[in-house]
């Protein structure tokens, strides 16, 4: 029988500049948006790893001794590229993930933003110097940690290594990035640009693979640090094993986001931004509106978010979820719900694009009186699906938000500074919200979230992160004889 050809050619590794071939598993790699087998991919095992790590370690030295304003020139001509490349970048983020075309030029314009962020380092990364005793100097400076890894998800998979590669880079580090197994075809393009813009060989290396290949990064001993974005289950996994092996680790997982809605908030700018919130990226965003908790009579407000969410049109304004394991575990939360007593307001269940048969679509969805104690309002649905929780007052609403595990964003709909503020104190999460159903702390500001939504001390973007990719050097000097001496220097 005649090969079927796929519109990628297979995704194999990236060491070393070159694209290398793996000995062990493969498996196919679909388009969400039609179903499609579009391409395969390496799932590769710990040995090719090691070869990465060697390769890049040979890489380390040259890189790491040349300045921070040396190494971002490569990040300027990157972001140019990013630029260049745009429509096709966004075309590819588009055909994996199953978002829209709208969707994915937010998320490559989200890493012009984040490769924005990397040149300006060189203005945040001086280090300090203080005259200690006379003629006795301390000064502090920021150099890399060595070979660090950045393991991504499926759900950006043009920004979130984007999020990791720029600083890290600029910062002297050479890395290994292991992207999504559902969704390698970014990755591998984001390193070709990188090429393309001067970025050495062996300073970037793709690692493709699965759950096996996230061990191996774990366990081998010459990567000092692990940043990982995915589910709290396998944060959690990384965390543990990557710190046991004694690495620094940044390890951001799931979420749920309470929005808070007052009866007192802005009527249109709350029921398009939740709207917008719980079904932008088909709700596969940590930062999406998962459950609304709604405070006294705000009926106006859910009368008016359901009649928004029904201008929401799957195939057309709304993307596909990633596959049909997803489309499934989704409709069956609503199910469960519905047979608990939940109200389905929208129903976005069985939904099927004429053209897009194949494709894994969820309608968005709206569901009243979900109870605190249902499924689907403890754990992280990750797809258009908006649950009301009623609440008396706000000191409800607020108890509802803080018994959440997770702790990624929360936000506030209201036109009182009062109540805006006690939010701000109140909510448990990292990242608030007020007015602003996903409030993503823009660049230079970090990213990162509470409780089981991250593991470990540093948010992964803006100036918390220098901390994570540096370690800092602590110098003393004294160059004079008659520099007085005390017990100290
Ligand atoms: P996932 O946890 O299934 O996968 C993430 C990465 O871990 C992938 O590279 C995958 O290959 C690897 N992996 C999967 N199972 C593993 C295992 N058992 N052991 C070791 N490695 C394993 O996450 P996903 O489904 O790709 O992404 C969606 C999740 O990511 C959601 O929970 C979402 O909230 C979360 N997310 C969080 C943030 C954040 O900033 N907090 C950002 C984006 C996505």
């Amino acid at each position: 029988m005649e090969a079927v050809s796929l519109k990628y050619s297979e995704t194999k590794n990236y060491i070393g500049g070159q694209l290398v071939d793996s000995n062990n598993r493969q498996m196919d790699v679909y388009s969400p948006l039609t179903g499609e087998k579009i391409s395969t991919v390496v799932l590769s095992s710990a040995t090719e790893l090691d070869h990465a790590v060697q390769t890049a370690k040979k890489a380390l030295p040259a890189w790491a001794n040349l300045t921070v304003k040396e190494r971002i020139q490569i990040f300027f001509k990157y972001r140019q590229l990013l630029e260049e490349n745009r429509d096709e970048l966004a075309a590819l983020v588009s055909e994996e993930n199953g978002k829209t075309i709208g969707e994915a030029y937010a998320e490559v314009d989200k890493g012009i933003e984040l490769t924005e962020f990397a040149v300006s380092l060189p203005q945040l990364t001086q280090g300090e110097i203080l005259e200690v005793s006379k003629g006795v100097e301390c000064r502090t400076e920021y150099k890399p940690v060595g070979i660090v890894a950045s393991i991504t998800p499926f759900n950006f998979p043009h920004m979130v290594p984007n999020w990791t590669i720029p600083n890290a880079l600029s910062l002297g580090n050479c890395m290994i990035l292991k992207p999504s197994e559902m969704v390698p075809l970014s990755a591998m393009r984001i390193a070709e640009l990188l090429k393309e813009a001067g970025l050495p060989d062996g300073v970037l290396n793709v690692v493709n693979g699965d759950k096996e290949i996230v061990e191996a990064i774990c366990d081998h001993p010459d990567i000092a640090a692990v940043s990982f974005v995915g589910s709290t289950k396998v944060a959690q996994i990384v965390y543990k094993r990557a710190s046991m092996n004694l690495k620094r680790c940044a390890a951001l997982g799931g979420a749920k986001n309470h929005l808070i809605v007052l009866p007192d908030a802005h009527l249109e700018m709350a029921a398009t931004n939740i709207a917008a919130s719980m079904s932008g990226c088909a709700g596969q965003r940590c930062m999406a509106a998962s459950a609304m908790v709604a405070v006294g009579g705000v009926q106006h407000i859910i009368d008016r978010l359901c009649e928004v969410s029904k201008t929401i049109i799957p195939g057309d304004n709304l993307g596909s979820v990633i596959s049909l394991a997803a489309k499934e575990r989704i409709e069956k939360y609503i199910t469960e719900a519905e047979q608990a007593g939940a109200k389905v307001l929208v129903d976005g269940r069985n939904t099927v694009v004429e053209g897009k048969e194949g494709g894994y679509y969820v309608g968005p969805t709206v569901i009243d009186y979900v109870t605190p104690d249902m499924a689907i309002a403890k754990e992280e649905v990750f797809g258009p699906v908006l649950s009301i929780i009623r609440a008396k007052d706000i000191d409800e609403a607020f108890e509802i938000e803080n018994s959440s595990e997770y702790g990624n964003a929360a936000a506030i709909f209201t036109q009182s500074g009062g109540f805006a503020r006690e939010a701000m104190d109140k909510a448990s999460a990292g990242m608030i919200g007020v007015n602003i159903g996903v409030p993503v702390p823009r660049e230079p500001f970090s990213f990162g979230g509470w409780n089981d939504s991250k593991f470990g001390a540093h948010d992964i973007t803006g100036k918390s992160s220098i901390d994570f990719w540096t370690q800092i050097k602590k110098t003393t000097v004294k160059w004079n004889p008659e520099a007085r001496t005390n017990w100290m220097s």
